[in-house]
């Protein structure tokens, strides 16, 4: 059986941890944390993820710790009704889900032995046809091959093409939960609000947890405020559509994170032999479309999928970039387009924003069934 070094033990690392030992592999995971965590806030599975959790015989559970999601809405910062999508015409739903919950899912099936935690990767050196890994603990182990799902500042990126920054796009977002809904929540929606140079969107995860999401545009690194974050968000949204006020005030402080936005632009190779990358090691997007756990869902099965197909792992590894790297490339670069729109701030600009999202409400729906249609 061949032993597939995985590196990061996130979302892609435990989805390729599953997807290998249901696909006759043996994997070994190393993750640098000493216990397996993921952070408090959610995330939206599209139809083109929730086919993998199928694949995977992981769909049913993930419904069940989750939320089937029916609609996505865009709305002025007023809360104006700009497009309305219809997400229930898949075969496959779309589920809103904590983060814990969907790391807990793909983890419990893999059989304990496979996880090694508090093990910090440093650097791997061919070795004939084998790889082998070398850690901060001293620990080195040997496999047939290697896959970096290390996440934005891979490691195993650095060691195979050499430190390159991820590129800051001038976004920093609040995420938030709490178990308090507005009145005015349509149950099963997506609800987002446009505004100058930031936004705002919420939904509905499963077992009462609501998750809130703001992002406006910021110098890199910017410190929080003193008056702290809530304080912050409530002067920066205090005119807003009346249930985001509402939120902050409903949300703990301690329960609201911060996080700077990047991406890479696309380029190729992600192989070297028998080392690839996977998820955000190899396509890191901002989180405009949803899909960065999405599509590292899709990597998981394909590159798993494509080491069953190949004895040789480099052939693998050949085929799962190419397959792989047009529809991320795309996906990234979207994501990117899309945050663009975020950036308007003139009061003129964004009426023409608004006007233009009324009238191609069709058009956009359509682009986003395109996107979810997908099938890894
Ligand atoms: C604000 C925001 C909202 C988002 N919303 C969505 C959404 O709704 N839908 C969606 O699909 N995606 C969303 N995403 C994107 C999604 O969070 C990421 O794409 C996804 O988590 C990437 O998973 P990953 O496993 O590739 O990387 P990560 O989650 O970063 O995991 C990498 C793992 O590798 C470990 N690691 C790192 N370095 C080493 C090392 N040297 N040795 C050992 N282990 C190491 C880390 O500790 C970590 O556990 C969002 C992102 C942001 C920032």
């Amino acid at each position: 059986m061949k032993k597939i070094i995985v590196v990061g033990g996130g979302i892609g690392g435990a989805a390729t941890a599953l997807a290998l030992s249901q696909s006759g592999l043996e994997p070994a995971v190393y993750e640098r944390t000493s216990a397996l965590r993921e952070v408090g806030a959610g995330i939206a599975l599209w139809a083109n993820a929730t086919h993998i959790l199928k694949q995977l015989g992981l769909l049913e559970a993930a419904i069940q710790v989750g939320c089937l999601t029916t609609n996505y809405q865009f709305n002025s910062q007023r809360g104006k009704l700009l497009v309305n999508i219809p997400l229930d015409t898949s075969e496959f739903p779309v589920v809103g889900i904590h983060r814990a919950a969907l790391h807990q899912l793909l983890w419990h099936p893999v059989s304990s032995g496979t996880l090694h935690l508090g093990e910090t990767f440093e650097r791997f050196e061919p070795q004939q046809n084998q790889v082998e890994a070398h850690f901060a603990s001293g620990l080195t182990v040997t496999g047939d091959a290697l896959i970096g799902a290390d996440g934005l500042r891979s490691r195993v990126r650095s060691a195979l093409f050499g430190e390159k920054l991820p590129v800051y796009r001038n976004f920093k977002t609040w995420r938030g939960l709490t178990e308090w809904v507005p009145t005015s929540y349509q149950p099963g929606y997506i609800q987002e609000f446009l505004g100058a140079g930031k936004g705002f969107g919420f939904m509905m995860l499963g077992q009462g947890k609501l998750y809130w999401y703001a992002a406006a545009m910021a110098p890199e690194a910017q410190p929080d405020l003193a008056v702290g974050r809530k304080q912050e968000l409530t002067t920066m949204y205090q005119d807003w559509f009346s249930a985001i006020p509402e939120l902050i005030a409903a949300t703990d402080e301690a329960n609201i994170l911060t996080t700077d936005l990047y991406d890479r632009p696309p380029t190729q190779p992600w192989s070297q032999g028998n080392v690839t990358l996977l998820g955000d090691a190899a396509h890191p997007m901002l989180p405009t479309m949803g899909q960065g756990a999405c599509t590292a869902l899709e990597d998981a099965y394909v590159v798993a999928q494509c080491l069953k197909e190949h004895p040789d792992p480099i052939a693998a590894f050949q085929h799962y970039e190419a397959l792989r790297f047009p529809r991320t490339k795309a996906i990234v670069e979207q994501s990117l387009r899309s945050s663009k729109m975020g950036e308007l701030r003139n009061p003129w600009a964004i009426g023409v924003r608004n006007a233009l999202m009324k009238t191609m409400g069709s058009a956009i729906s359509q682009s986003f069934r395109s996107l979810h249609a997908y099938r890894a």
